[in-house]
């Protein structure tokens, strides 16, 4: 027998997908806020959210009417039509989170659109048809949604959640990304009446970068690159940390789309296709990017939650975001101003430390304060094939003599070399004061970098296989190895369909001959399906070069004179991504006056 469910049943079963935990309904309350127009918003949680949710707003308030219909199912003032919809900009649209909210806890809204406070209304609900009762309250203007015991009545639920603590931490991670999203709004936490969070507005720019530096840490705002780049319709802004500074989990990403947090495949995969070449390895990158585009090309309309979205234009946005982010890592080495968010005061924190502050990368290089050019006098063999000149390190004959006078002008970022240390480290004399370099990690990377300029000057040689390789595939990466044939041979991969499900590869990458074929090419023909494209050839390439560079770099023990080793210091200069070696590692580390004032109790 078919029935039709009773609101609160029905309602009930909604909330199963938008309701999961504490945090979930503070997601909700505060996207309303935000929505509402609010530009301070006060959080109340006691017991990690079970007890009670408490969101305060300043917001334009509700009247009497909407109070009552705001908790109904379908209910929702953002939109009216699909088209509405297509073009959203309000971070809620579905009408279904207070509805499922007051279906598992016991939930009051109090709200007044005046200035008067005398005038406020509280709507509770109550019942299996989930009636609305609406009666005087005074409350100044703006909102407050609380919360009781939250799955009282789904205990189900309710096992699921986790300790007090466990909970609140998932509640100050959703309140976190809100923050950063929106700067511009003042937000206050408190657990079990003590404060956790205090954000005051940040309009300036100082502001903003602290804000930055309370949610993710002054660590990581030191050691970040800035980004800006608006390419036809796409903008992206934000911060990336330096290579140097990864995390050993994906817990400092913060990917927004249009002000909404998101968890994206293609997002992350191009995110970490730009930092394929520079971070040790299994490592996460840490950053904040605002993504911003047309509404129009986005749909955010695929999942309750709205944590993921869909892009009109995927592979668009797919190389906007590498593009830009591999641009701004190429320029992480000596003599880029890559750090710009230096802003909180430097001497709080263990010597260890602000000694870290320079790890590949000092801030306080001045921008664009680059080595003298060295007049194309390479030193080192730019291809691989030859091996590699017994003594790599020849003095560029334009190389500038040390010469610290009053020491302003002509010193370049990484200064003049003094000494070698035990065959290993190279150390030398910058303004800043003492920089010591890894002398076989850099000339590693400088190696690397030449060889794939090299290769990326002639194009990718192909090979025909011995054997041609056939492969039963999907009918999907059939198609896609017909429609994209000129890509893939491109990138030195010839291969066509054979039938429906199958392909035939005839042709791989000449340097590639060892490589795993057939893994190779499911790889390539996979990443095309999801992403529109692939960097599975670029970076074998890579790896390969990066293993010839390896080889081919200078080694530990080798002695150096000083004009050897200012060669050196010079190519890193000029050399991209020059700041890690190719695994990820630093090359070079700054140490400046103040750090070594500190070592010796030396104030200044
Ligand atoms: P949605 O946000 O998808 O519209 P909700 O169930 O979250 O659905 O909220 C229903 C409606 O209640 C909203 O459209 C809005 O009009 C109103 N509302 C909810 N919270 C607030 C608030 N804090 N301030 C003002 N209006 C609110
Ligand atoms: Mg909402």
């Amino acid at each position: 027998m078919i029935r039709i469910l009773e609101p609160r049943l029905a309602n009930q079963i909604a909330a199963g997908e938008v309701v999961e935990r504490p945090s979930s309904v503070v997601k909700e309350a505060v996207e309303n806020s935000l929505d509402a127009g609010a530009t301070r918003i006060d959080i109340d949680v006691e017991a990690g959210g079970s007890r009670l949710l408490r969101i305060r707003d300043n917001g334009t308030g509700m009247g009497e009417s909407d109070l009552a219909l705001s908790m109904a199912r379908h209910a929702t003032s953002k939109i009216d039509s699909i088209e509405d919809l297509e073009a959203v900009a309000s971070l809620g649209f579905r009408g279904e989170a207070l509805a499922s909210i007051a279906s598992v806890s016991r939930l009051a809204l109090t709200s007044n659109t005046r200035g008067d406070s005398a005038h406020g209304q509280q709507a509770l609900c109550e019942g299996r048809e989930m009636s609305v009762s609406v009666r005087p309250a005074p409350h100044p203007r703006g909102t407050t949604v609380e919360v009781r015991d939250l799955f009282y009545n789904t205990p189900a639920r309710r096992k699921f959640l986790r300790t007090e603590k466990t909970e609140f931490g998932h509640v100050h991670e959703v309140i976190k990304r809100q923050a950063l999203s929106r700067p511009d709004v003042a937000f206050s936490v408190r657990h079990n009446g003590k404060q956790t969070l205090q954000l005051n507005a940040a309009m300036a720019e100082s502001e903003r970068t602290r804000r930055i530096a309370t949610i993710c840490g002054r660590e990581f705002a030191e050691h970040t690159v800035a980004i800006e780049r608006q390419a036809g319709p796409l903008r992206l802004w934000g911060w990336v940390a330096e290579p140097t500074f990864s995390r050993s989990q994906a817990d400092l990403q913060y990917f927004f789309v249009n002000g909404r947090v998101i968890r994206d495949k293609l997002v992350s995969h191009a995110i970490r296709q730009a930092y394929r070449d520079v971070l040790f390895h299994g490592r996460h990158p840490a950053f904040v990017l605002f993504l911003e585009l047309d509404p129009a090309g986005v749909d955010v309309n695929v999942h309750p939650t709205k944590h993921e979205v869909r892009f009109r234009d995927s592979r668009g946005v797919h190389d906007f975001l590498f593009g830009t982010l591999s641009r701004a890592l190429a320029d992480v080495r000596p003599g880029q101003a890559a750090a710009v968010m230096s802003q909180a005061d430097s001497d709080t924190g263990a010597l260890q430390s602000s000694m870290g502050l320079a790890v590949g990368g000092s801030p306080s290089f001045a921008a664009g304060n680059m080595g003298a050019a060295s007049g194309g006098d390479r030193s080192w063999p730019a291809s691989g094939a030859g091996g590699f000149q017994s003594s790599p390190f020849q003095p560029h004959s334009t190389v500038p003599q040390p010469e610290f006078t009053d020491g302003t002008a002509d010193i370049p970022p990484l200064g003049f070399a003094v000494a070698q240390l035990h065959g290993v480290y190279i150390l030398a004399e910058n303004q800043q004061g003492l920089v010591l370099v890894d002398m076989h990690a850099a000339h590693e990377r400088i190696t690397y970098e030449r060889l794939k300029q090299a290769r990326d000057g002639s194009g990718i040689t192909r090979q025909p296989l011995l054997v041609p390789l056939t492969l039963a595939v999907s009918n999907r990466e059939a198609a896609i190895a017909t429609e994209q044939a000129e890509e893939l041979a491109a990138l030195g991969v010839l291969v066509e369909a054979v039938g429906e499900e199958s392909v035939i590869c005839r042709e791989l990458p000449a340097a590639l001959k060892d490589a795993d074929a057939e893994l190779l090419v499911r790889d390539v023909l996979s990443d095309l399906l999801e992403f529109g494209t692939s960097d599975r050839i670029a970076s074998s390439l890579d790896e390969l070069l990066s293993t010839m560079a390896c080889h081919g770099s200078v080694r530990a023990n080798r002695r150096l004179t000083l004009p050897e080793m200012n060669a050196l210091l010079r190519d890193m200069e000029e050399t991209e991504r020059s700041g890690q070696c190719n695994h990820g590692r630093p090359t070079w580390v700054q140490l400046g006056m103040t750090d070594l004032d500190k070592l010796f109790l030396r104030g200044r």
